[in-house]
């Protein structure tokens, strides 16, 4: 539609070099589709030449977020960078597996959530650990298996696969395996930004720091029988592929029974909460996911040509990891500032608290993305939702609109559009 603008029209006339008439008249006024002053966009360069890159650059890269390169009219202004990418992450590669991260360190606007993404190749394990965070995670790929201990003394082993999340609660310790036939990859998210997966505690790194005659006593075992114990830490190492899942249930399980609430949850094969014509969207928060106390997250589904709805979230910033397809996201924030960025699978995206924001499959294939939050609850406010439980005369008078084109817009929240 904003293809065959008026704007686009005029800038096709002037295309060629030189200011023309027309350019020198749309100065005067913002138009529709290109609304600011002095007016943004390469649609309003005169002398075309102005718009090339004469370098250094690296095309490969730059390739890969186009509308960095050429932002639509309507972008304006500034905000600080809100696109990151596990694809531009070193690696941490030991025996077993590999880890790289994105914290507030290396994304600077992602002030509630860190996060990583992690292969564990199959028996491979991440070391017992534990750390001051919650942690959540999402399994992408394959099958694993994960312990936890809660603070009155009750374990949990499940096994998760593609589509499972999980949550530990801060300071509960856990481990995870990488089961057959060929280990596990999965995106974990803290609920602090600064947080490291490299910066765990670890059970090894305790025992080797700790005089032996205190361990000794501590388990009530002579002092030799800790002369093999590692003297650094392992992380990640390479083990045998586990036995049964109900044989480690039975070997873990204590008199106080197992934790009232699961921390697994089978989020990919939950009800939808919203499904439309143009996709769907499930929830797991504390309503539902009862452990996941403090990280809340919607699994997004567009379909091609279709868009998660411009909305907002009153209560949380939103971390964003893109599973699948190619999208486009534009924020919107006071100033007026709007900015428009590309994502692909492993990228991910953060919106600041109640900062406009929309999502379009721009592909030929579903969009698939996680949107997550550091809150108990999943909170939204659709834009369009708003304009229609507004006094209609309240809307046509501040927006020029007819009353009989605000009754068509989509009501109760669509999520995704077209509905
Ligand atoms: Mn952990
Ligand atoms: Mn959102």
């Amino acid at each position: 539609m904003a293809k065959l603008s008026r704007r686009s029209v005029l800038a096709a006339s002037a295309a060629g070099g030189m200011v023309t008439a027309s350019a020198v008249a749309r100065a005067a006024g913002a138009v529709f589709g290109d609304p600011d002053q002095p007016a943004e966009g390469a649609v309003n360069v005169t002398d075309k030449r102005a718009l090339v890159d004469p370098g250094p650059r690296d095309d490969a890269l730059a390739a890969n977020e186009k509308i960095f390169l050429d932002p639509p009219a309507t972008d304006v202004g500034g905000m600080p960078q809100f696109w990151a990418s596990f694809n531009l992450a070193p690696k941490r590669i030991q025996d077993g597996g590999w880890a790289r991260e994105l914290t507030q360190s290396d994304f600077a606007i992602s002030e509630t959530i860190s996060g990583v993404n992690m292969r564990l190749g199959t028996g491979a394990i991440r070391e017992m650990h534990w750390h001051q965070q919650a942690e959540w995670a999402v399994v992408t790929y394959g099958h694993c298996r994960i312990t936890i201990l809660d603070q009155l003394g009750r374990a949990q082993v499940a096994d998760v696969s593609a589509g499972d999340l999980w949550y530990f609660p801060p300071g509960l310790p856990h481990s995870l395996q990488g089961l057959g036939p060929d280990g596990s990859e999965f995106v974990l998210a803290f609920d602090n930004g600064h947080s490291s997966e490299f910066n765990t505690l670890l059970v090894t790194d305790w025992l080797a720091h700790t005089p032996p005659d205190v361990l000794a006593r501590n388990f009530g075992v002579p002092v030799e029988a800790f002369k093999n114990i590692p003297l650094t830490n392992r992380w990640m190492f390479q083990g045998k592929v586990p036995g049964p899942l109900a044989e480690d249930q039975k070997a873990v399980a204590s008199p106080q029974g197992a934790p009232p609430n699961s921390f697994v949850f089978r989020l990919s094969s939950m009800k939808p909460n919203k499904r439309t014509k143009g996709g769907m969207v499930q929830i797991a928060d504390s309503t539902n996911f009862k452990a996941a106390s403090n990280i809340a997250a919607a699994l997004v589904t567009v379909k091609p040509g279709g868009m998660r709805e411009m909305h907002w979230h009153p209560n949380a910033d939103e971390w964003q990891y893109y599973l699948k397809g190619h999208a486009r996201m534009t924020v919107f924030n006071t100033g007026p500032a709007a900015v428009t960025a590309d994502f692909h699978p492993g990228d991910v995206g953060y919106v600041k608290k109640s900062l406009g924001h929309y999502v379009e499959n721009i592909g030929e294939t579903d969009l698939v993305f996680l949107e997550i939050f550091r809150t108990a609850k999943y909170e939204e406010i659709s834009l369009s939702d708003w304009l229609t439980h507004t006094p209609p005369a309240m809307v046509a008078a501040t927006l020029n609109l007819d009353p009989a084109v605000i009754a068509k817009f989509p009501r109760d929240i669509p999520d995704i559009v077209p509905v």
